[in-house]
């Protein structure tokens, strides 16, 4: 088991809050055409989970598994998909739900791993979004909270496998 030191950084009626918000919003979007909201997981599992219960729209929902830094808390920049999609989506609109935006290397990916199916439109959610951190243009259309650089953990979050099951997000104080 790990050993990190941790500071709470948004709770949970934050969480809960933002993501009503974020379902409204949502809501409107999806009313209209089909859309089918995409989890990609491992990371987003807790938000998805939480965010198509506020969406007040019908929608399909569908699963991409990608690689994430293994135990590192930099990205190496490659990006592999793990687990595919069980559906076409070409000619429908797509909501790609993420856990979190740091280099932005991963949204890049996916969606032009995406794009390249022709689907009709595709919109992208983020529950955190590191700004600082970018290293491609790919600000999602949809942001729950934006943080500094700091390694956060909880709500799906994990280090080394550990702190998914935390119902907040904390910031790691004692790895880099
Ligand atoms: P990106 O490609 O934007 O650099 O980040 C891709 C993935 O890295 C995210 O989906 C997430 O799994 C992981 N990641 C990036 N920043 C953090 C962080 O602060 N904490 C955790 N636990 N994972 C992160």
């Amino acid at each position: 088991m790990t050993n990190l030191n941790t500071t709470q950084l948004i709770d949970e009626k934050r969480i809960a809050a933002r993501v009503k918000e974020l379902g409204r919003e949502l809501s409107l979007l999806c009313k209209d055409g089909e859309w089918t909201a995409v989890s990609v997981l491992k990371g987003s599992f807790m938000f998805f989970a939480d965010l198509i219960r506020a969406i007040d729209a019908d929608v399909k929902t569908e699963f991409l598994g990608v690689s994430s830094y293994g135990n590192a808390t930099q990205s190496t920049g490659e990006v592999k998909l793990t687990l595919d999609l069980t559906s076409a989506v070409e000619g429908k609109n797509v909501l790609l739900v993420e856990d979190i935006v740091d280099s932005g290397l991963t949204m890049d990916y996916l969606a032009k791993t995406l794009r390249a199916r022709s689907p009709k439109s595709i919109k992208t959610c983020a529950l955190l979004f590191k700004p600082g951190a970018l290293k491609v243009d790919v600000k999602p259309d949809y942001v729950g909270f934006e943080i500094g650089n700091e390694f956060v953990v909880g709500y799906g979050l994990d280090y080394q496998g550990y702190y998914r099951n935390l119902p907040y997000i904390a910031q790691v104080n004692n790895i880099n």
